[in-house]
């Protein structure tokens, strides 16, 4: 008989499982609907041999070295600078965008004109959020943020959420950084790291211990029932603590409806060739349908000649029973749905013995580093 249920093998439900199991000594039986461990970072060798991850390219970033520590002792990590560009009006451009962007916008002496107003108007200031280009009284800086939005910020947000143009809240995009000199570093956090092996072999190490049983393939909402008039959630009939990292609806049979999420149809291609990009990651505000490209080799380090593979996203909303687009991805956050969560978390929080969390279970977008936090905070109330 086990002592804790978990439900999802990502991070969230892998790091509880392994904190219940190793300081608490006790039995861990862990379900995961999918066929393998690793929720969404889940990565394997294609039939070309070249390391892929199957939902989507993740890299691990954090500012917090616990956490960077924390997944140190369960295999071997490299550091890794990410490396972006961005398409627009055919040329490759950086991310952030930074003086060599504005030097291939306008040409050589207009872009030498508008540099020097930016360095006037922002001394000091390695890097600003957009707003402030939009913000300030300048007419040409006014126009280089404006021109910003119109080939990127917005194109590319409509396609990822589905949302026209003309709908796109400025202030949903304001905050996102430019720099004020011609650094390219894309991520800003101290800690940037791939795993050596990949990150199945980082979540197989996690749950490679002798009190924790993994059940793939098994869907837990055949075995777990929320029981609402006495306020427990049953496993086969009984009542053990339940760590629950799936869907917060499904869990209570969609009561309050459904919480809406995007989704990604995500198409891989491989190459007859060393490398396709020139970096590993390209976004397109611009292309139809698709906004981003990743060439998994960069990623990986993996040294394979004569063949590459990357993945192309094509954003889509989420229908669970869809063959595309059946993946939960992106919470919908806005006023309604942040409503709609609130009620199927007061529902939660009335059961004794089911702990709710993760991106799914708190309808929030978490980068892996916080997933990792989440876990941590949640296993401290179990130990309480
Ligand atoms: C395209 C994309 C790229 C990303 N890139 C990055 C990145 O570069 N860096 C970064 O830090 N973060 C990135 N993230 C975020 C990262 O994926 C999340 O932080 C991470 O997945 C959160 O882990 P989790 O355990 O909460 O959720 P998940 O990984 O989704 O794990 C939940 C698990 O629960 C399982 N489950 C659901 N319902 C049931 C059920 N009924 N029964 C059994 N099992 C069930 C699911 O199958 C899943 O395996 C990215 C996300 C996306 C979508």
């Amino acid at each position: 008989m086990y002592d804790y249920i978990v439900v999802g093998a990502g991070f969230c439900g892998s790091v509880i499982a392994r904190k219940i199991a190793e300081e608490l000594g006790k039995k861990v039986l862990v379900l995961e609907k999918r066929k393998h461990i690793a929720g969404n970072m889940y990565d394997e060798f294609d039939e070309y041999g070249i390391l892929v991850q199957r939902y989507g390219p993740h890299t691990f970033v954090t500012n917090q070295k616990e956490l960077a520590e924390f997944v140190k002792k369960y295999g071997e990590w490299r550091d890794y600078d990410v490396t972006a560009r961005v398409e627009i009006d055919g040329n490759l451009m950086p991310i952030p965008f930074n003086f060599r962007s504005i030097e291939l916008f306008y040409g050589k002496e207009k872009s030498a004109v508008l540099i020097d107003k930016l360095k006037k108007a922002f001394p000091g200031q390695a890097r600003i959020p957009v707003y402030m280009l939009t913000d300030n009284t300048d007419p040409a800086i006014q126009e280089y943020g404006k021109l910003l939005f119109e080939k990127d910020y917005i194109p590319y947000t409509s396609k990822q959420w589905g949302i026209p143009p003309e709908k796109i809240g400025a202030s949903v995009i304001a905050r996102v950084q430019i720099a004020l000199s011609y650094d390219e570093k894309y991520m800003q956090q101290t800690y940037q790291m791939m795993p050596e092996d990949g990150f199945t072999k980082i979540f197989h190490n996690i749950l490679n211990h002798k009190n924790i049983n993994v059940q793939t393939g098994t869907d837990a909402l055949d075995m777990i029932t929320a029981d609402g008039a006495e306020h427990r959630v049953l496993y086969n009939g009984h009542e053990i603590p339940v760590i629950y990292t799936g869907p917060i609806d499904e869990l209570f049979g969609l009561k309050y409806g459904r919480l809406p999420y995007r989704s990604l149809d995500i198409v891989f291609q491989t190459k007859d060739m060393d490398y396709f990009q020139s970096v590993a990651f390209i976004a397109y505000p611009q292309a139809n349908g698709y906004t981003r490209s990743c060439e998994y080799k960069y990623l990986t380090g993996q040294k394979v000649n004569g063949k590459t593979t990357l993945s192309i996203e094509y954003p889509l909303q989420y229908d669970p029973n869809a063959l595309k687009g059946n993946i939960p991805y992106y919470p919908v956050i806005n006023d309604e749905n942040r409503k709609k969560y609130q009620q199927y978390k007061n529902l939660a929080d009335k059961f004794q013995n089911l702990y709710v969390c993760g991106r799914l279970g708190d309808y929030k977008y978490y980068n892996m580093d916080a997933a990792i936090e989440r876990a941590l905070e949640v296993f401290n109330q179990i130990k309480a």
